[in-house]
């Protein structure tokens, strides 16, 4: 697999514009050159040229990056920060047995989720007829959604739900790059006993980690689509039994904003209110960073005070991890859902 010295000519591309620090959620916060990737970057020159150690203080500047990928999206170099910061996160894992036990119990809690999930799973039932379009749907470690097999059913297609584990974000973003390439194998373990390689995702971080797979690994070549992309194409018309309004919180990781946006706006009976900064991360990868409390505090408050002036008091999502985030600090404030499970239980 790729390391951080793989990466040298994408760290010494970076022009030190200064252009990440103006979308950085954190460094908005902190105003620290060393949390956004432009002073990362510089650490990580010194890193490469043997100048620096890989210290707890480099370290901790990487935690703080949320790994959200706004300063990519931005960056007139097109260097793709969270790639990298997972690297040089993966060369101090390399270094420390905390960090090796961290992810082992990361990992533990993975699994025993997947395990309940799959004994979840045996209940649901997936609709199935001779015309039905067939697809693989991928519910990563929060398992498959019951909700994402009705909505494809009712359009007259079968929804496959294989064993799948989970896509090993979690620990790509934590530099445990083993671990992360198991999953991968797992993934394409288990797509080969299959003869259609069109794989339906309802996390957009599933979606996005799935869709880099190819950058890690060779394996065979897969078609990953969105839901709200696939629902889309075949047009239906939703509407809800009762009117709601809502909000939307995008997840930094969902490529296809548009096609959530077009279904929204489509739903009879349904109102949606785009919050303020409704696509700025929510600071999950802040949840696991105790040590610097404040700076995150001021993350999800900052997301909390939107939710509320957005007048909404149902706020949807579609990742698990921006779900959790989001529910923790909302002070019963509003109640989030996912977006999918919204609609599967409110249309008529
Ligand atoms: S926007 Fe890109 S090129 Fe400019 S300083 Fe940031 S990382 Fe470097
Ligand atoms: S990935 Fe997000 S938090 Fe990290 S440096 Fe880029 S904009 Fe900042």
């Amino acid at each position: 697999m790729k390391t951080l010295f793989d990466c040298k000519d994408d760290i010494h591309s970076c022009s030190k514009c200064g252009l990440c620090q103006s979308v950085c959620p954190i460094y908005k916060i902190t105003g620290n050159d060393c949390t956004v990737s432009k002073g990362q970057f510089i650490m990580l020159r010194g890193l490469l040229r043997g100048e620096l150690k890989m210290t707890k203080t480099i370290n901790r500047y990487l935690d703080l990056c949320l790994k959200c990928g706004a300063c990519s999206r931005f960056c007139p170099s097109g260097i793709d920060v969270v790639d990298i910061v997972a690297l040089a996160k993966a060369e101090y894992f390399k270094l420390h047995k905390t960090e090796k036990l961290k992810s082992f119990i990361l990992k533990i809690g993975i699994k025993s989720l997947n395990l309940i999930n799959k004994i979840l799973h045996k209940v649901f039932k997936t609709k199935s007829k001779e015309h039905f379009e067939k697809v693989i749907y991928f519910g990563g470690c929060g398992g498959a959604n019951e909700s994402v097999i009705k909505i494809l059913n009712s359009m007259d297609i079968e929804v496959i739900t294989p064993d799948f584990e989970c896509c090993g974000f979690p620990f790509f973003v934590r530099g445990d790059m083993k671990t992360f390439e198991s999953y991968i194998e797992s993934f394409y373990k288990v797509l080969e006993k299959y003869d259609t390689y069109d794989v339906v995702v309802n996390c957009a971080t599933c979606e996005k980690t799935l869709k880099s797979y190819p950058k890690w690994h060779k394996g065979k070549e897969i078609n990953i689509k969105n839901v709200f992309e696939f629902i889309n194409e075949n047009h239906p018309v939703f509407e809800l039994k009762k009117p709601k309004k809502v909000t939307f919180h995008k997840p930094c990781n969902l490529d296809n904003y548009n096609s959530v946006k077009e279904i929204l706006n489509n739903t009879k009976n349904l109102e949606y209110i785009e919050m303020n900064d409704f696509d700025s991360c929510c600071g999950l990868e802040g949840i696991t960073n105790f040590k610097e409390h404040k700076t995150m505090s001021k993350l999800f408050t900052g997301k909390r005070n939107n939710i509320i002036e957005s007048g909404a008091n149902i706020v949807l999502t579609s990742c698990l991890a921006c779900k959790i985030t989001l529910s923790l600090f909302s002070k019963g404030k509003y109640k989030v859902q996912d977006f999918i499970e919204f609609l599967a239980n409110n249309i008529k």
